[in-house]
């Protein structure tokens, strides 16, 4: 079967290889793959700053159909319509593992990272990792649960009350889950971008996100006073990990407001205002990945419609073309690029 195949570090060296295809173990499932969606970080891995276990197939979010079963799975069967959680091998042992944390084990291998992904025909995911889709969504939508789950976990590291005003920084494919999650418990959202965002701000505005607001052209700060009395915000997702963003945030937020960072900085030390902590008594909390228990609640989301995941699909390629969906993301065409399986 071909697979791309990132086959050793540096630059490019994404392959489309010949492969041979899995046979899961007793306790895995054989999936073969409908949709797989690029993921930033199969960029960062595809432009060499992302360390991963050469060779491996890239691609962690996407969905299929179950086609061959392992001798102790009890839960699913040929046929089953599924996604799978992106932890393929963890130590379950450490006190993270205890609480089913996977994200935060130490010893944890990723699908797609560490593993063999999804930008090919068939792989094999470990039973416990894998979830069967709810009969109204599609495989489309279902490539972007993983990236969903990793909105809803960044919306449940704080507390959304009925009315917080909540500011979704960046309308990449993560802003605009977090923006419709956080929507989704009750907070009007408004969301952020610059003048190469507007499809997404378009999009935002589709979605019927309260206020969709181009700060190249708009005081944010002035706009979130404006309708919050001059409080300021009670909650900021911050999803682009562009600096001035990250220092708008805590600018915008109210005092004892909640701070999530979401979007990943370029550079590992970036200056910020632990002043602005201290005075106004924020609390600021990261959220990394996603964990088991983000994963059904965001396919209740899809299903009941609370969450439009298919919309942001804009480009839909195979395999064997990678160069024009990266050209497209690093372009900013398009919001989110799904690629599918080739013979
Ligand atoms: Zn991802
Ligand atoms: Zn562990």
């Amino acid at each position: 079967m071909k697979a791309l195949v990132k086959t050793k570090p540096g630059f490019g060296n994404l392959e489309l290889l010949d492969r041979p295809i899995p046979s899961p173990n007793s306790n895995e499932v054989k999936i073969k793959v409908h949709y797989a969606g690029i993921c930033g970080t199969d960029v960062h891995t595809y432009e060499g700053h992302y360390k991963v276990n050469f060779p491996v197939t890239l691609g962690h979010e996407f969905s299929g159909e179950i086609v061959e079963i392992g001798d102790n799975v009890q839960n699913f069967k040929i046929g089953d319509r599924v996604t799978s959680e992106t932890t393929f091998y963890i130590c379950g042992e450490c006190e993270y593992c205890q609480t089913k944390d996977y994200n935060l084990c130490n010893h944890r291998k990723g699908l797609g990272t560490q593993q063999n992904g999804g930008f090919t025909k068939y792989l094999v995911a470990r039973a416990d990792s894998v979830h069967t889709l709810p009969d109204n969504v599609s495989y489309r939508a279902a490539a972007m649960t993983e990236p969903l789950a990793c909105a809803y976990h960044a919306v449940s590291k704080i507390k959304v009350s009925q009315g917080d005003i909540a500011v979704v920084m960046g309308p990449g494919p993560i802003g605009l889950l977090v923006a419709q999650v956080v929507k989704s418990k009750g907070a009007t959202v408004i969301i952020t971008g610059l003048d190469n965002d507007q499809e997404r701000l378009d999009k935002a505005k589709a979605l019927h996100l309260d206020h969709v607001v181009n700060i190249q052209h708009n005081d944010l700060k002035q706009y979130v006073d404006n309708i919050t009395n001059g409080y300021g915000a009670n909650i900021v997702l911050e999803c682009s990990g562009a600096v001035p963003a990250a220092k708008q945030g805590l600018d915008i937020l109210r005092k004892k407001g909640a701070y999530v960072q979401v979007g990943i900085f370029k550079d590992s030390e970036i200056p910020f205002d632990l002043d602005k902590i201290i005075q106004k008594e924020i609390r600021v909390v990261g959220s990394r990945s996603q964990k088991p228990a983000d994963w059904e609640p965001s396919l209740q989301l899809l299903s009941s419609g609370a969450v439009n995941a298919e919309t942001l699909v804009t480009t839909e390629l195979d395999i064997s073309q990678w160069e024009e969906g990266y050209q497209h993301i690093k372009g900013g065409v398009g919001i989110k690029v799904l690629l599918r399986p080739i013979d």
